[in-house]
């Protein structure tokens, strides 16, 4: 089955019921009002001459058109491109040019970044080019750029228009596009958050994310009466696969409340949507958990959600259950390459489980975890996490030697992140290997450390990483965000530690923060960290 196919089936079941709610562009959709949306675009996609696996970039913040674009995409076989809202002009360039794409939608404008100027700097051309003419030295395979602009500048085709051309295909060619899609054919092409250097793209088919999405939604038990807050952004697997396809896939209600995260509007639009279920990484159910207006709004209609994309610490996931009604949230682990979620915690897990593991492996995909010489190690042991399966992507997007290296001749995706299994199959992610301190020979886990802050009543979150140090090879630094109000000197919190841990794991420097460097995903960006502490503390 394709994800057309499988929207077309969550139409014809849940026809009237609400598919979409789009706070900040105040849209409602049913399932069948975005279909006509859907392939309405579709068709005008068609029109612009676009072929199966012509690539096709959106390079804009959570809105209705991303969604739309995302099936429309999806039914007529072009791979979309997600193009992260954060980019600047040299990784805009990057991205067009690394994956080819043919067409690229456009918002106007996000944040402090003006993407119509950007795109002009970057194609002098576009002003004077017709759209679907465009000739550009710099990018030879880009023919044109839709923005999502009710008046874009000359040059653009504006998102109102490209619907206009519909028109110019019938609704039988749409459906014969469709029928001759493969469920194996790439789809997507995902760039990973970037939280460890450059982003990769990795390259997704119908078949990896489609039932991935499924996979998750049936592990939080979505159903037609669900309704989820989507407050990540559709740019990244969490919003697109786990939100998006997770809903279609059960005919759950997908609610964006804005453009980009913020706590308030996503407390607001749990409360008035009565969502039953949210989803987000660790650092923004910390943001809902301590924000001051929290306590104004009802959040009982919550049932479940997933917290992912970054260890979850225990503290954070316990007030999850407590104070936000999520009584069954699960934690996720994954990556962009494995479409993304390969590990989930079940409803039915134990609750020490639910707040201390990534629980086990999803049905039918395969988990080891290994040593430095490929050898599974015994249960309860630190290696490196490997996934096997359906979920793994195609590959990385023109880039032979960075796939060979990720994924082995057994078609095991090697991850990066160390993890331990226990005898029953649940997981614990360590980190990445990249995070690991070696500290005057002593292997030190920054996720152990961080659980020990967050037992420190004043401490709101904490980052701790390792920088290089002539004497010990590497010495342990600690970034700490406080609750508002409250506050700890350097000396004690060392004092605090050396009474409860042993003396080699308490970090040497202390640097006392309001935020931590964020890929937007939301993720902490610790090489980021490192560049600035090592800088500080030369
Ligand atoms: P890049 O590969 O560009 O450096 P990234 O790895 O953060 O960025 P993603 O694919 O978005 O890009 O994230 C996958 C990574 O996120 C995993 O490899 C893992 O390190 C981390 N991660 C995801 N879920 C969890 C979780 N539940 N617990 C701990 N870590 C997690
Ligand atoms: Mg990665």
């Amino acid at each position: 089955m394709t994800i057309g196919d499988a929207f077309d089936a969550t139409v014809a079941r849940f026809a009237e019921r609400e598919a979409l709610v789009v706070r900040h562009q105040q849209l409602r959709y049913s399932w069948q009002q975005l279909a006509e949306q859907v392939d309405n675009c579709a068709r005008a996609l068609l029109a612009l001459g676009i072929e199966p696996g012509d690539r096709l970039g959106i390079w804009a913040p959570n809105c209705a058109e991303w969604c739309i674009a995302q099936f429309a995409s999806a039914k007529i076989g072009a791979i979309l491109v997600n193009i992260n809202p954060a980019y600047r002009l040299s990784e805009l360039e990057y991205a067009l040019k690394q994956s080819g794409c043919g067409w690229v939608i456009c918002a106007g404008a996000f944040k402090t970044s003006d993407y119509h100027a950007m795109l002009l700097e970057l194609l002098p051309e576009l002003a004077s080019s017709q759209p679907g003419a465009l000739a550009s030295e710099l990018l030879p395979q880009l023919r044109g750029v839709v923005s999502l602009c009710s008046a874009p500048p000359k040059g653009f085709l504006a998102w109102q228009d490209l619907q206009g051309r519909a028109a110019g295909t019938s609704p039988e060619a749409l459906a014969e596009r469709q029928a001759g899609l493969q469920f194996d054919d790439p789809i997507n092409i995902q760039y990973t958050s970037g939280t460890t250097g450059f982003p990769k793209g990795a390259t997704l088919s119908h078949y990896n994310i489609l039932n991935n999405g499924y996979m998750v939604g049936e592990s939080l038990g979505l159903t037609e009466h669900d309704r989820l807050v989507i407050p990540v952004p559709l740019y990244h697997c969490f919003g697109m696969v786990m939100g998006n396809l997770g809903c279609l896939t059960h005919g759950s209600t997908m609610i964006y409340p804005g453009d980009a995260f913020d706590p308030l509007t996503t407390l607001q639009a749990v409360a008035e949507e009565k969502a039953t279920a949210l989803y987000g990484v660790p650092t923004m159910f910390i943001a809902e958990l301590d924000h001051p207006q929290r306590a104004e709004f009802d959040l009982s209609s919550l049932r479940t959600g997933i917290m992912a994309g970054a260890t979850c610490p225990i503290e954070v996931m316990k007030r999850v259950i407590g104070e936000m009604h999520m009584s069954e949230v699960q934690i996720a682990y994954g990556m962009t390459e494995t479409s993304p979620v390969s590990m989930q915690t079940g409803p039915d897990d134990d609750l020490e489980l639910r707040v201390t593991s990534v629980g086990r492996t999803q049905p039918q995909l395969e988990t080891k975890i290994v040593d430095e010489q490929g050898r599974v190690v015994p249960r309860g042991q630190i290696g490196e996490l490997c996934t096997r399966g359906y979920s793994v992507m195609l590959g990385y997007w023109n880039n032979p030697a960075a796939t060979a290296e990720a994924i082995d001749p057994a078609r095991w995706m090697h991850t990066g992140d160390l993890a331990q299994m226990d005898e029953n199959g649940y997981v614990r992610i360590v980190g990445r290997s990249k995070d690991m301190i070696i500290r005057g020979g002593e292997n030190i886990y920054p996720r152990e450390l961080e659980e020990f802050f967050f037992t420190h009543p004043a401490i709101a979150d904490v980052q701790v990483i390792g920088i290089p140090d002539s004497r010990y090879g590497e010495e342990i630094v600690a970034w700490i965000k406080f609750h508002p109000g409250h506050h700890a000197s350097e000396e004690e919190l060392r004092a605090w530690c050396k009474a409860r841990i042993a003396h080699f794991k308490v970090p040497r420097h202390y640097r006392f923060v309001d935020s931590f460097p964020m890929t937007v995903t939301g993720k902490i960006q610790k090489f980021r960290m490192r560049e600035i502490s090592i800088e500080e503390l030369a």
